[in-house]
């Protein structure tokens, strides 16, 4: 290739060769224009290359035009290298930009990138819905104008963002509690990262009612025990006076037993986030358990029609199941009148689901309620459920059992007939 100063010399020894041999034949005249013609061949032909650069450069395909030869081969072979290159960084920074922005959008939290004027720069998605953004729309605004709760202006005005702020009644149907904190990076930039804690709130809130219901729950027995204990040793009592108090203070502490032993149950089946195991549970005999049981606790207050529709037995945990169809069972009779009857019935239905289910004739319960009745402490007649014994949990255990076992539990009623409590079992879980 030659280089530019070999280029030159030629193309000025060129035009003086063809000036000099137009002098000789045909004047001065046509030795200038001579001159000229040859001098005018590389500017004609830098000025084609140009135009077709400009062509190539509005459409945006610089490195797709044919090179051309000469020392616009050079020019244009590098020219396109570079634009190549560049390319290539722009769509691997693009790559990058959008994982980055993939990786936040996946984010649970919402995060707000504020600039040093407290301008949102972005934010993604969950942002958006918890304080009605739209990113679109909302791009450089300031974030005051747009989250206007007090608390939050307050927040930012004052820059101490070493703590998170708690919103509350936050979102469309203003039940979200969420927790807002600050950071700073960059030039004075901020990130804003929420969270929204109302899963946590409303767990802590149950957690705390719970502990209030059990020292409730404690606390009257005991209080009762106590009054026995302290009337025993103030008065003289008969032997036959002492044994009647004996006996009511044995009822009080059978019935702190019995909670005691509904919360651990329920405790270690909340601990437990396993399946329940698959063993083979004899039907007929659980339902003959079942049957004396209810027996033995109606005493002969209740007519009893058990039923074992279908051959199939059940596979899961015989001390788990045997406790929540007894629950059902003996749910039916401390809340049915007498001579209520009651029946239990275990059944394959058309899609081979295994169905235990209870009826009874007893009250019934609203509809208001029945949402609620497997919450812990949830009753609907809370003095029939104390005077029967009763501790609030025995609705909440059948609904963890029935969890374990990957049953449903359906409750149907009607106020004034009477009530039926079925545990659906999956077809996986049906031994035939
Ligand atoms: P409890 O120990 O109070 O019986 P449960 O969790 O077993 O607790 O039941 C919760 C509440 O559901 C009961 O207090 C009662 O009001 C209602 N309930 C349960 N079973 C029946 C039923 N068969 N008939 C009417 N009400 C029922």
């Amino acid at each position: 290739m030659f280089s530019v100063i070999s280029r030159f010399t030629l193309l000025i020894s060129l035009a003086f060769i063809g000036g000099y041999i137009a002098l000789s034949f045909l004047g001065p005249s046509a030795a200038i224009a001579s001159a000229i013609c040859v001098l005018s061949i590389p500017l004609i032909y830098s000025y084609i290359n140009l135009a077709r650069l400009r062509k190539f450069t509005v459409a945006d395909s610089v490195e797709t035009m044919p090179l051309p030869s000469g020392y616009w081969e050079e020019i244009l072979f590098r020219l396109q290298r570079l634009v190549r290159n560049l390319k290539l960084q722009i769509r691997s920074i693009e790559k990058q930009h959008a994982r980055f922005i993939e990786a936040f959008q996946a984010s649970p939290n919402g995060i707000v990138m504020l600039d040093d004027q407290d301008q949102i720069e972005w934010c993604n998605g969950i942002a958006e819905r918890f304080f009605g953004l739209n990113f679109k729309r909302d791009a450089l605004q300031r974030v005051n104008f747009l989250i206007r709760r007090p608390e939050f202006i307050q927040y930012l005005y004052k820059r101490q963002f070493e703590e998170p702020l708690l919103l509350e009644r936050m979102g469309k149907g203003a039940n979200l509690s969420l927790m807002l904190q600050a950071f700073p990076f960059g030039d004075n930039r901020h990130l804003m990262l929420i969270q929204d804690i109302t899963d946590l709130q409303k767990a802590d809130a149950m957690r705390r009612d719970f502990v209030a219901n059990v020292s409730h729950e404690m606390r009257t027995p005991i209080t009762v025990l106590m009054g026995f204990l302290e009337t025993m040793q103030s008065l003289e009592l008969d032997k036959s006076q002492q044994n009647q108090y004996f006996e009511m203070m044995m009822s009080q502490a059978q019935r702190m037993k019995t909670l005691v032993e509904d919360l651990l149950t329920l405790a270690n089946l909340e601990s437990n986030t396993l399946p329940a195991p698959m063993q083979v549970i004899s039907i007929p005999t659980l339902m003959a358990l079942l049957r004396n049981d209810a027996e033995a606790l109606s005493q002969g207050h209740h007519v009893f029609n058990f039923e074992v529709s279908s051959p199939s037995n059940l596979m899961g945990e015989e001390r788990e199941i045997l406790s929540a169809f007894g629950n059902l069972v003996s749910n039916a009779i401390r809340y049915s009148p007498d001579t209520a009857s009651i029946s239990a019935n275990w059944r394959l239905n058309q899609d081979r689901e295994g169905e235990f289910s209870v009826t009874d004739t007893g009250p019934g319960i609203a509809s208001e309620h029945l949402s609620r009745l497997t919450e812990r402490f949830y009753r609907v007649d809370r003095s029939r459920s104390r005077d029967t014994g009763g501790t609030g949990l025995g609705l909440a255990i059948v609904k963890h059992i029935a969890n374990r076992h990957q049953a449903q539990l359906i409750i149907e009623s009607t106020p004034g007939k009477g009530s039926t409590f079925i545990l659906r079992f999956p077809k996986e879980r049906i031994a035939d």
